[in-house]
């Protein structure tokens, strides 16, 4: 069996379309243009690429992005002073702080500042809070479990009454990802690092959703015939040429690395049903759900 690719791409896409489309009908309606607040901390490169690709994709879908860049020795009294100035600025629909933050600040204090109609990430207390209790439901939806979920429903996978095994329990994705997937009506076990034979545990699940930061360690025999995978983890491995040897980039001369998921993906794709690409799988719903989110934010401010 050749398992069905889940092309992320295409699919963020299409919800990237979406968005624009109703930010342009509210803002026709004479409504306003949705905004987001991206605060970073410091110059990770990283961080600082994501959050200029969030910027990028405010503007492409005709958004408003205010960016904060802070120092890194920032205080977390100035921190929460910003936080709280975004909160009351009514110009701002959506604040998203870009984390990791430096050791020294307190990343839960900051992240349950955010006022809930702002928190565009899903990582407050209350809307994680809300997604874990039975009859509610959170403001928002943390953006990559969200796109997961999201990849699994376009590819038409029943999540309804599936086993469902989720690799990791972080708060911005395994765990999230697991409440999700129980709100959907899965039966659901969550995977982690003092989990004792993994490969068993994971022998009847229907679907799987890894992300654990592991390059690869989910392997073909782990799976299920015909289970669903989608794929989050992002991991650089050294990029190889055909020599066997590591590459190292002419530009810059260093080594050269490419980036592999969580799964084994060309062992997982001779025995899945569906798979999500690394990249080009989870990668772009993120900020695709993070978008919808923001005109979501929008719109429940409008009342
Ligand atoms: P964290 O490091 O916060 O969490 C990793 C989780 O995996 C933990 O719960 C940990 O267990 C568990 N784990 C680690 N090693 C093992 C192991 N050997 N066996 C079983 N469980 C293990 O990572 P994140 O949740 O932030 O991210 C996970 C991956 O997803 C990363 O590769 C990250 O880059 C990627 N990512 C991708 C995004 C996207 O947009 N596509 C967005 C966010 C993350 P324990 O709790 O016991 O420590």
């Amino acid at each position: 069996m050749t398992a069905q690719i889940i092309d992320g791409t295409a699919i963020a896409q299409k919800v990237r379309n979406e968005v624009k489309d109703k930010v342009a009908a509210r803002i026709a309606a004479g409504k306003s243009q949705p905004a987001l607040a991206t605060v970073l901390v410091g110059e990770r490169i990283d961080s600082a690429t994501y959050v200029s690709m969030k910027q990028k994709a405010c503007a492409e879908l005709g958004m408003t992005s205010y960016h904060k860049p802070l120092p890194a020795d920032i205080s977390q009294e100035d921190l929460e002073k910003l936080i709280k100035e975004l909160n009351a600025d009514p110009k701002v629909n959506g604040i998203l702080v870009q984390l990791p933050l430096p050791s020294h600040l307190d990343e839960e204090r900051v992240l349950q500042l955010i006022s809930i109609e702002k928190d565009v990430d899903g990582f407050s207390p209350i809307n994680l809070g809300r997604l874990a209790q039975k009859g509610r439901e959170p403001l928002f939806v943390p953006c990559t479990p969200y796109g997961c979920i999201y990849l699994l429903k376009e590819a038409g996978v029943t999540i309804k009454g599936a086993n469902a095994v989720v690799l990791g329990r972080s708060n911005i994705v395994g765990m999230p990802a697991a409440l999700l997937l129980v709100k959907e009506d899965a039966t659901v076990t969550v995977v982690h690092s003092r989990t004792k034979d993994i490969p068993a545990v994971m022998k009847n699940a229907d679907i799987i959703i890894a992300a654990i930061g592991r390059a690869e360690m989910v392997r073909g025999d782990w799976i299920k015939p015909g289970a669903a995978v989608i794929d989050v983890g992002i991991n650089g491995v050294p990029k190889l040429g055909p020599d066997g040897q590591q590459m190292i980039s002419p530009k810059t001369g260093k080594p050269m690395q490419r980036l592999v998921g969580d799964v084994n993906y060309e062992e997982a794709k001779e025995v899945a049903g569906f798979i999500t690409p690394v990249p080009g799988g989870v990668g772009p719903m993120t900020i695709a759900m993070l978008m919808a989110n923001t005109l979501r934010a929008a719109e429940i401010q409008d009342k």
